[in-house]
């Protein structure tokens, strides 16, 4: 199988840069992965294990330009539970060997034949099948899948032990393997979306070749379509994708039922919401089997080939409206993570466009200088309207002075019901009070407030008037948007108004560019802050009367609010 996702190539010295863009001409878009403060490459990690282990778990094929055990040392914790697995393989720093480790499944072989062939050097391969055969017939190619893999295996050992075998059906990417073909042979291949009725002698490969199609979304759907299946003797491997009137676009049972049957659930305009109707809109091909719909209002089509489902209607579009942390890669939640991964476009303000890659060569990024809010919002919608899958990317939470509210607040006032049937989710995100806090202790241990100070979208009066009252009611307080070059007097008039209820020794923190490189923190009291300590980078923490600091063993000092509170404190 041609390997998709293009491969992290993981180096550890400058000795292994010219081999590592060597081989990363041979995957476009594949990222050279270099150790900070050794190396220069396309993207910087700092611990080896942990990298290796987070591109292994999204998935990433790994080329990694050392030891193989080292390699296998840092996945070893992983492997326990095999799930799918990506290609790994180990290289030889000035390219002198090529050793797959894992991923036979997922083309670790076809990697280390590539690689081998570039480099001009023979591939470590230890696989018998693939060995004898040059490819894996357990793993055919995308828009195939395997009917049994216990049974793959029994077959292809008795294929290793002498039998020969025919190919019922079209198998187009064996043609030119060279297997030991004998048109009588017992052994059979047999490509057919028809069932594998246990013979010990085939091997039975299903093409993703038949489409679902319902009117409406109904009890138990995923059954329904299973026993359609049935009655027909076809394969439930062999279903390509469930399909429904877009009209049903919400529905959850649909999507539910996708899920269940681990196909991909598409829509089409249709006139009437009957399986029927829904099967004429995919406009098929003539020559498309078709089979009249059974009682649950299941109608099935089964084409001689695999069908792409992406030619099929068109997906319920995604947005996913999260927040990337502070900036720190180990801040950004596994939940967003994968937000960002199955993402298909990403839109934002550059920067953080920017902070949330790197990006496979397939996803688009959509990164504005512009600052208007609603104008990226319609955007997203209108992206993911079409069936896209979009990531809305914030710093910090994107419920916190960020997207989430532009993002709603344009649906609202949207009567277009393509916007209203996208998926939208909002995936939280550390704030820049909360990553703050953490740094210097816990000085928002107990009540506090989050201000924005930018008057651009609210008049300055209301901010005063709430400075006011926080500061009276004794909350601690986190500043966000503090100054700017287009608001330099805001910053001084609040503080006045703070200063005016709370005491000078009141404690302080500003943190700037947390999470960030060139983080800084420092700790003073409110008597002794002025705004020229503060740019629009920084996050001002303002204590209450409670908060406190003490000495840490390092020198430094936790700062934090006592759970309990008193009114003389
Ligand atoms: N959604 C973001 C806030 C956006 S408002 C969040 O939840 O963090 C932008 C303001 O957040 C900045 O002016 C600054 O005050 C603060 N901020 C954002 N990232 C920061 C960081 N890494 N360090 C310090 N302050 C930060």
């Amino acid at each position: 199988m041609a390997v998709v996702t293009p491969p992290a190539i993981v180096i550890l010295g400058p000795g292994a840069l010219a081999t590592a863009r060597r081989v990363q001409t041979l995957y476009p878009g594949a990222q050279v992965h270099a150790l900070e403060g050794r190396v220069a490459g396309d993207v910087a990690f700092s611990e080896l294990g942990a990298h290796l282990r987070e591109c292994y778990t999204r998935g990433l094929p790994i080329v990694a330009l050392c030891a193989a055990g080292i390699v296998i040392r840092c996945l070893a914790p992983l492997l326990a539970n095999k799930g799918a697995e990506p290609p790994v393989l180990a290289l030889a720093e000035d390219g002198s060997a090529v050793v797959p480790l894992l991923g036979g499944l997922t083309g670790v072989n076809v990697m280390a034949r590539e690689i081998g062939a570039a480099l001009a050097v023979a591939p470590a391969i230890t696989t018998s099948g693939e060995l004898r055969f040059g490819t894996c017939l357990l793993n055919p190619p995308a828009g195939y899948a395997l009917a049994s893999l216990a049974q793959g295996k029994r077959f292809v050992s008795d294929l290793l032990a002498g039998a020969a075998t025919r190919v019922d059906g079209h198998a187009p990417w064996l043609e030119n393997v060279d297997l030991p073909r004998e048109a009588a042979a017992r052994h059979a291949i047999r490509v057919s979306a028809h069932v594998w009725d246990g013979s010990p002698d085939d091997l039975v490969i299903h093409p993703r070749s038949i489409v679902a199609a319902v009117g409406a979304p109904r009890e138990a759907l995923a059954d329904n379509v299973r026993r359609a299946l049935d009655a027909h003797g076809l394969a439930p491997l062999a279903l390509a994708a469930l399909v429904a009137p877009a009209a049903h676009m919400r529905d959850a049972s649909l999507a539910q039922a996708a899920a269940e049957l681990g196909v991909p659930l598409r829509f089409v305009d249709s006139e009437e919401n009957t399986a029927q109707a829904t099967l004429a809109a995919l406009d098929l091909a003539a020559d498309v089997e078709r089979y009249t719909p059974n009682d649950d209002g299941v109608a099935l089509a089964c084409a001689a080939a695999p069908l792409d489902p992406r030619a099929l209607g068109r997906a319920r579009g995604k947005l996913a409206v999260l927040g990337l942390g502070p900036g720190r890669a180990d801040l950004l939640t596994p939940a967003a993570r994968a937000a960002l991964d199955s993402a298909t476009d990403i839109v934002g303000y550059a920067t953080y466009v920017g902070m949330a890659g790197p990006f496979r060569a397939d996803q688009q990024r959509h990164a504005t200088d512009n600052r208007e809010e609603l104008q990226r919002a319609r955007h997203a919608f209108e992206m993911a309207s079409e069936g896209r899958r979009v990531a809305v990317v914030s710093s910090g939470d994107p419920g916190v002075f960020a997207m989430a509210a532009a993002v709603l607040e344009a649906l609202e006032g949207s009567d277009d019901a393509r916007w209203h049937a996208v998926e939208l989710a909002i995936v939280p995100g550390v704030s820049a009070a909360l990553a703050t806090a953490a740094q210097v202790g816990a000085p928002l241990g107990h009540d506090f407030c989050m201000l924005s100070l930018s008057d651009n979208l609210k008049p300055w009066t209301v901010i005063e008037k709430r400075l006011l009252h926080a500061a009276q009611a004794d909350l601690v307080m986190a500043f966000y948007n503090p100054i700017s070059r287009a608001r330099p007097w805001q910053l001084e008039r609040a503080l006045e108004i703070v200063r005016s209820v709370r005491a000078p020794h009141t404690r302080v923190v500003l943190g700037r560019d947390v999470g960030r490189p060139g983080e800084t923190l420092r700790a003073m009291t409110l008597g002794e802050l002025r705004s020229a300590d503060v740019d629009m980078r920084t996050m001002v923490i303002v204590g209450s009367s409670a908060t406190r600091g003490f000495a840490r063993g390092d020198g430094g000092e936790w700062i934090y609010t006592p759970r309990w509170y008193r009114e003389d404190a």
